[in-house]
């Protein structure tokens, strides 16, 4: 705001200037030239016959005089006649005339045109530059009204933060494919000599932050070739038409490049599939999307320009982009493994001072399911906080932390629980803490806490020992019993119930139902209910349309409602069982508000509970 402000304050300066300018150079034309007197044509004519006159200049009808004492006159002649004319009638001595140096200047001449355009022109000019200004405010603000139809297309220069392969850890196989198209691009020979095609486009797919602009980017650092990248919610514009011819500019630019790559960003934000009637559906996507279509068929055969895209939303992308001689080369991005995140945290602590004995690799285990993006910003959380305890040097601690605040958000130690509601929460936590101890598919305890941090009262922080790609029947069983582990605590221990369970709750019950309608865990044995349109690596449904009868969709509530009730008996049991400990660990969580991984293993060990199999 406050930049916005001195702009135009410096706009309405140079605006000022401009003006002053011009009335400078407008009254140069119009300042009546210094001290000539008028005289008569009768002075005149005494004067030249006298000899006091040095020089005459004649201007349409306006005669300009010199004396020999420098002195300036100016007088009128008649229209029609010449002055020698004129001077003649009033009796000058012709020799003396003669002798006069008489100057004829051209009543054309750029003094007369100036004179009388000028004051036109200045309103006019007044009124451009005032438009101009207010386009280039427009312009350079928020939309970008005037300058449409242009791309927007950027040329990546790779000498400025040239970013290549080193700087993107893992994704070995999306390197291998891209440098393959790279290669295309740099010995079109080799592959058009065999007869193979040059691939047309390559579309990146992955989940938010796993690198799939990080990697474009590396490519081109290491393509050799002009790179243009654009990112695709910037042809979606405000105007029908302007995506369209944007998206021609684009390609244009790029085709007099080539070889060259052009990357678009963000394709889904144009890609989506026509007449899906998602996200206002309007024709403006689609008639982009077709100018997309229409230009990569457009290309000849041995046309050097490779589309790069890259979306997180493959399932909403429209089945013709997808097809054969467009985005035929598919490049999956997933989630780093354990020694990419390790890799990953290396790379993002090149620039940070760490303490020599910082090991990543206790960093990575703890982190499965982040993305690149979270390892970096946690890499980045860990200097703030070191920054913020006064240290130069970022430790093995300050790492540990940072993970909880990528997980959890930041701690808000500033909401304070009276006495009641920290009892509360703290057997709620515990309660959960001590059925993830008993169960032996359950996730371990990390850490537990009563402490308030994004959205929850208070946590407990599961991770899994190793990285997992498949879930089984007992760990959901095991996940579920854990999740009630709050709630049965509160139900047990006050005999009353609080709303600090209501997320476990509805967490509980979309485990549940997947487990009967998509993953055939229940009696219906191995069929699927419902017909859902789900982002696959998002784990999200975008519908779900139902395709079975009124009685079988009774009989799935009353499995979903089977299963959550045996997973809320085994909480119970558990409980019960081991009341001792769970007053333990939630008296200790009043006392101390946070118990780490080692002091709740040593804790639960003195109850010699051992983790009960689930059947
Ligand atoms: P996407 O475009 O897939 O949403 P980005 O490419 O913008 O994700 O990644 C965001 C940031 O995450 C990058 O700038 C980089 O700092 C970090 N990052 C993601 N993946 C990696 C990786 N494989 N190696 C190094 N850094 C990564
Ligand atoms: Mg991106
Ligand atoms: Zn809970």
């Amino acid at each position: 705001m406050k930049k916005m402000i001195r702009t135009s304050i410096k706009n309405l300066l140079i605006i000022l200037l401009a003006f002053a300018g011009i009335i400078v150079l407008f009254s140069s034309f119009y300042s009546p030239a210094p001290q000539e007197k008028n005289i008569t044509l009768n002075e005149l004519a005494a004067d030249i016959n006298a000899g006091t006159v040095q020089r005459i200049v004649v201007q349409g009808d306006t005669i300009h005089v010199t004396f020999t004492d420098n002195s300036l006159g100016t007088t009128q002649k008649e229209s029609d006649a010449s002055l020698s004319d004129t001077l003649h009638n009033y009796n000058v001595d012709q020799t003396k005339l003669i002798k006069i140096p008489l100057e004829i200047q051209d009543n054309s001449g750029f003094q007369f045109w100036a004179g009388i355009l000028f004051p036109t022109l200045i309103p006019l000019i007044i009124i451009g530059l005032f438009f101009w200004f207010t386009l280039r405010q427009a312009r350079s603000g928020a939309s970008a009204a005037f300058n449409f139809g242009k791309s927007n297309v950027k040329l990546f220069t790779p000498f400025k933060d040239r970013i290549t392969f080193a700087d993107v850890a893992g994704l070995s196989e999306a390197k291998q494919e891209l440098m393959e198209v790279v290669d295309f691009l740099r010995n079109p020979k080799k592959y058009l000599d065999v007869g193979a095609q040059i691939p047309r486009g390559v579309l990146l797919l992955g989940q938010p932050g796993t690198g799939k602009t990080l990697l474009a980017r590396a490519v081109a650092g290491e393509a050799q070739v002009p790179f243009f990248h654009i990112s695709a919610s910037e042809f979606v514009e405000m105007f029908v038409g302007v995506g369209a011819s944007r998206t021609r500019d684009a390609f244009m630019t790029a085709k007099k490049a080539a070889p060259a790559i052009l990357f678009i960003d963000e394709i889904d934000a144009i890609g989506r599939e026509r007449g899906a009637g998602l996200g206002g559906g309007h024709d403006e996507r689609e008639q982009t999307l077709n100018q997309i279509l229409v230009e990569m068929d457009g290309f000849e055969k041995e046309a050097q320009v490779i589309v790069l895209a890259a979306t997180n939303r493959p399932d909403i992308l429209d089945p013709a982009l997808l097809r054969p001689g467009r985005f035929d080369r598919r490049v999956v991005m997933d989630l780093p493994d354990i020694n990419d995140r390790e890799a990953i945290l290396k790379i993002h602590s090149r620039n940070k001072v760490l303490e020599k004995t910082v090991d990543l690799r206790p960093i990575a285990v703890r982190t499965p399911g982040f993305s690149g993006a979270d390892l970096a910003n946690l890499m980045n959380e860990a200097a703030i906080l070191a920054a913020t305890k006064g240290k130069k040097i970022i430790d093995q601690e300050d790492l540990y932390q940072s993970i909880e605040k990528v997980l959890l958000g930041p701690e808000r130690r500033s909401r304070v629980l009276n006495q009641k509601e920290k009892e509360i929460t703290a057997y709620h936590e515990a309660g959960h803490a001590l059925i993830a101890a008993s169960l032996e598919d359950a996730d371990p305890v990390h850490k537990v806490s009563i402490i308030a941090r994004g959205q929850a009262g208070g946590y407990t922080l599961k991770l899994p020992a190793e990285d997992r790609y498949l879930r089984t029947r007992k760990q959901f069983l095991a996940d579920l019993a854990v999740t009630f582990g709050g709630y049965t605590t509160e139900e047990m221990v006050f005999k009353d119930l609080s709303t600090g369970a209501s997320n476990d709750l509805s967490v509980a019950s979309e485990i549940a139902r997947r487990m009967v309608t998509k993953y055939g865990m229940s009696k219906f044995g191995p069929i699927t209910f419902g017909k859902t349109q789900e982002l696959i690596f998002l784990g999200k449904e975008i519908s779900n349309e139902r395709n079975y009868s009124d009685v079988v969709a009774a009989e799935i509530d009353k499995e979903v409602e089977g299963i959550i009730q045996k997973a809320y008996a085994l909480a119970k049991s558990v409980l019960t069982k081991n009341r001792k400990a769970l007053d333990a660990i939630a008296h200790e969580l009043m006392e101390k508000e946070t118990i780490e991984k080692e002091s709740f293993d040593a804790l639960i060990e003195k109850f010699k509970i051992i983790p009960q199999a689930i059947v």
